[in-house]
């Protein structure tokens, strides 16, 4: 069913919902109105905080105009980011200039990510097409290969004898995670993640040491922590070491289609850890538009990221 123009937009706009220039069906990756997003709103205009969804796949049918309605009707910003990898795809250069390209299109302000898979993403991917991203994300969830040559990806990881000793596991996937903060990264994703059958040793695993180990490199690096929707990684006892250490926060749902997801986690760790303004990941300033800059889709040169600075602003 597509939108009737006029009085139904109109109406749309009154009610403060975005307009539908596309399918109405769209209108499912909108979030609903709730307490928690009316809360959440109220609490980030007090203490000073700009909420920006910075992991926000555009996949399973999510697109870049949809990130774009949905920040317009709720206020929370929104970026456009998508999985690189050799076994994804998006696994060249090209692909993720054309990528780059569709999201600048749809808003040339939002911001547009790399969720980076493979460890020698660096090498990958060459320096001007780098320069077309704002930022980089990644998460600890794929370490070593399977049998077949292919990449192991830990939530597939059903039995723990897939894992072997937990205690040896988790000395290697400490080894995994700082390597990843060594990475020219800017975000690290669901942090302390744990495959399924080692969850319930989430605590004896997670050692305060190994905690302050993560978070003591990921400060002295400026890489955001990120509090992701609907996880329970990380713990409230990580993040709350990770703010009397000094971390930057960021947010982000971590989406699987258009579907919105339930919030409840970030104004939780809003409100656990006291967050404010200062303490909010925010990219590094893209350099000024000298004669080496890249430009835009556009051509219109650098996009001022953090000019992106009130809540609700396009
Ligand atoms: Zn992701």
């Amino acid at each position: 069913m597509h939108c009737r123009t006029g009085f139904i937009a109109l109406v749309a706009l009154n009610l403060g919902m975005a307009a539908c220039a596309a399918p109405c069906a769209e209108a499912g990756h909108l979030y609903p109105k709730s307490r928690t997003i009316d809360f959440l709103l109220a609490e980030c205009a007090n203490r000073g905080i700009t909420i920006t969804d910075w992991h926000l796949h555009i996949r399973g049918g999510m697109t870049p105009e949809m990130a774009v309605t949905r920040e317009k009707a709720s206020g929370i910003l929104s970026s456009a980011m998508e999985n690189h990898g050799r076994e994804w795809d998006i696994f060249d250069n090209a692909r993720l200039v054309a990528f780059a390209d569709a999201a600048r299109k749809a808003n040339p302000r939002m911001p547009v990510g790399i969720q980076v898979n493979d460890r020698d993403w660096f090498r990958q991917i060459d320096a001007a097409t780098r320069a077309r991203f704002d930022y980089i994300l990644a998460d600890t969830m794929i370490m070593g290969r399977l049998p077949d040559g292919r990449d192991r990806r830990l939530w597939l990881i059903k039995d723990i004898s897939d894992i072997g000793d937990p205690e040896e596991w988790m000395e290697m996937y400490m080894a995994h995670n700082l390597r990843i903060l060594d990475e020219p990264i800017s975000i690290l994703a669901n942090p302390t993640y744990l495959p399924k059958p080692l969850y319930h040793l989430y605590d004896r695993l997670w050692t305060d040491a190994r905690m302050k180990a993560v978070i003591s490199k990921a400060v002295a690096r400026g890489i955001a922590i990120e509090i992701q929707a609907e996880s329970p990684f990380p713990s409230p006892r990580f993040l709350r070491m990770a703010k009397a250490m000094g971390a930057k926060f960021s947010f982000g749902t971590n989406n699987f289609n258009p579907a919105p997801k339930d919030l409840t986690r970030w104004l939780d760790a809003i409100m656990w850890l006291d967050l404010h303004g200062e303490d909010i990941w925010k990219p590094m300033q893209k350099a000024p538009c000298v004669a080496s800059a890249v430009p835009s889709a556009e051509g219109k040169g650098c996009r001022p990221v953090n000019g992106r600075t009130r809540q609700g602003e396009q």
